[in-house]
């Protein structure tokens, strides 16, 4: 199928591009790397009027420390922060989780800021985002304000965002001395979205574990650093908490079942 026409605005500047979404309002959607946006227009399930192509704001395209974050502008590729040299020493949870999301080809083109505001609870990204208490930067014409990641992505496919708003930036914690982390998922094809996704960091008093695909969006836990059958325990009674769903890909039980083994699996491997 072939998108309903729209109106396109190449974006040359934050500035031109919260205009355009203060001018168009609802109607307006934001254009990133397109590796969700087209396939969304081409099968219909939004109609904007106005599309604001963001790819190409100079601005936006940079990954920068910045006090105890790494701050990645909006138009910063996947693939881009995957070359980042620093990228497996300061943000160690990334650099697992990104050969994960889809493929060499989405990847150099799909941002990571797409990925957040696109809020699949599959995602790698937003996971991530989550389980280092990072936040995302939004901006419109009437100003910016800061979101925690649990804050952000409300629901499936759902954010605060406000429509006048666009990501103008993500904030990732730097990795803490001390403290191990780790990334798995099981999807039916390598770059495929996950069943399930699951993430850990470890630390001398503290396990955390975040998982994705079962919930509508992802869902974190901590405990303190306990291991065999009472991490055992833990991790049961966590999935049934999470409860998970059926569907074509795998059932509830699977679901729960890849949180128990790839739980137990990521924790272990962060404590290392
Ligand atoms: C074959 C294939 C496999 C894939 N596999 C995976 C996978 O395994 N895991 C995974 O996580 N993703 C996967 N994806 C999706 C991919 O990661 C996308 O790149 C990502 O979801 C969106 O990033 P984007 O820059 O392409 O955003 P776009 O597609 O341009 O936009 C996505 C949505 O976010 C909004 N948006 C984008 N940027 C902003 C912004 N700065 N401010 C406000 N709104 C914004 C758009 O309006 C749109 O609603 C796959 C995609 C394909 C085509």
């Amino acid at each position: 199928m072939k998108p309903k026409a729209f109106d396109y605005m190449r974006a040359n500047s934050v500035d031109e591009a919260v205009a355009g979404l203060a001018k168009t309002g609802e109607g307006a959607r934001i254009l990133a790397g397109g590796q969700s946006m087209v396939p969304i227009l081409n099968f219909r399930l939004a109609d904007p009027e106005l599309l604001i192509d963001i790819s190409r704001i100079k601005e936006l395209d940079y990954i920068k420390i910045d006090g105890n974050a790494v701050q990645i502008g909006a138009a910063t590729r996947q693939a881009k922060v995957m070359a980042w040299p620093e990228l497996a020493d300061r943000i160690p949870l990334l650099a697992k989780a990104l050969p994960h999301v889809g493929h060499f080809q989405t990847r150099s083109r799909g941002t990571i800021c797409g990925s957040l505001a696109h809020a699949d609870p599959s995602s790698e990204i937003p996971l991530c985002l989550a389980m280092l208490d990072g936040e995302v930067i939004l901006k419109s014409a009437s100003g910016e304000r800061r979101l925690a990641a649990a804050d952000f992505q409300t629901g499936m496919l759902s954010t605060a965002k406000r429509d006048d708003e666009m990501l103008v930036a993500a904030r990732f914690p730097i990795a803490e001395a001390g403290t191990g982390y780790a990334f798995d998922e099981m999807a039916q094809r390598r770059g495929d979205f996950a069943i399930v996704a699951v993430a850990a960091t470890v630390s001398a008093s503290k396990i955390r574990l975040g998982v994705g695909g079962v919930a509508d969006k992802p869902t974190i836990v901590e405990w303190g650093n306990i291991a065999g059958d009472e991490l055992d325990d833990a991790l049961n009674a966590f999935a049934w908490e999470l409860g998970g769903y059926d569907d074509v890909h795998a059932t509830a039980r699977y679901r729960r079942e890849l949180v128990r083994r790839l739980g137990r699996r990521v924790i272990e491997e962060a404590r290392t």
